[in-house]
């Protein structure tokens, strides 16, 4: 029987081919092993897996009874329903420590860098596998995805020689330019709801016994939204509703300017103004120099949760 291998719920770019990634190498190594995904793919991911030639792995919600490997996150909140029924065989992630347990021994990858990608590269080379040209494509763009092309905060140096190395390797000399590219392809918020907007790469977290959702936008340039924000609002209250949750969060993120516009829907509103010291004005705050929903944002609201 195979063995499923998935990101979290909403994938996004690194969920997606860290799955097709780390299944290729347990494969090489002699696994059998699937990759799958627990929600629908994002456009930047398909413009990614179009320019190297892939095909989206196949959607898979429930594990009961199933062996799984876990790329790029282990909260129970982005977990599948059933994943107490399933035997977790190993974690590869760069997150906080999250709240899923095993019943057995596993294997576990967890490095503070800026991609999940990153640390499948550094398995590759443990185990000396090489890295066939179109897989190390898609990897080098999940890195330049997850780092915002390294400006992002959560990048070190583990991740721009990984990514300088992929690209090597998938001879792309300019990566820099197929980065912005990919950014473009993001930046295009026109043809999709609002809801799906918000939720488009979005997490749940548990905190102190409430629910609080964080969504991210990273675009090219904040004006994609100016006439959109009151539908934003009104969709980010719906999930709140619909969801039970304390909080729903957007991060606007503009990748130039290196910053966020946050916007709030939330029954604990001293407590996001504590946690990043600010004054809310009509619920939305510009935040400078914030790009990362893990560094910059979650563990100041578990500090106040
Ligand atoms: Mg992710
Ligand atoms: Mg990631
Ligand atoms: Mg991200």
């Amino acid at each position: 029987m195979s063995t499923y291998i998935f990101g979290h719920t909403t994938p996004d770019s690194d969920s997606i081919i860290g799955a097709i990634s780390l299944s290729y190498l347990k494969n090489q190594l002699g696994e059998d092993t699937t990759p799958t995904r627990q929600g629908e793919i994002n456009p930047e991911t398909q413009f990614i897996l179009d320019r190297f030639r892939f095909k989206a792995p196949e959607l898979k919600t429930t594990y009961a009874k199933e062996s799984v490997y876990l790329i790029d996150f282990m909260e129970r909140s982005q977990s599948p329903k059933d994943i107490d029924e399933a035997t977790v065989l190993g974690i590869v992630d760069h997150h906080k420590l999250g709240d899923l347990t095993t019943n057995s021994p596993l294997e576990m990858w967890v490095r503070p860098v800026g991609c999940s990608n990153t640390i499948v590269k550094q398995m590759f080379d443990y185990y000396g596998v090489e890295i066939p040209k179109n897989l190390a494509g898609i990897m080098m763009c999940a890195i330049l995805s997850d780092t915002v092309m390294f400006k992002s905060p959560t990048c070190t140096k583990e991740d721009t020689k990984a990514c300088k190395e992929l690209a090597k390797i998938a001879e792309i000399e300019d990566y820099k330019s197929l980065g912005m590219e990919m950014f473009i392809v993001k930046s295009d918020v026109l043809n999709a709801t609002t809801e799906e907007l918000v939720l488009r790469d979005f997490k749940d977290f548990n905190m102190g016994g409430v629910k609080i959702g964080v969504g991210q936008l990273e675009v090219v340039d904040l004006s994609v939204f100016d006439n959109m924000k009151d539908d934003l609002f009104s969709a980010m209250r719906k999930i709140k509703d619909e969801g039970d949750r304390d909080t729903v969060l957007l991060l606007l993120t503009d990748i130039m300017q290196e910053g966020s516009q946050l916007l709030v829907v939330s029954d604990s509103l001293s407590k996001i103004e504590r946690a990043f010291n600010v004054n809310l004005d009509n619920s939305e705050i510009w935040l400078p120099k914030v790009m990362s929903r893990k560094k910059q944002i979650i563990p100041f609201l578990e500090q106040q949760f």
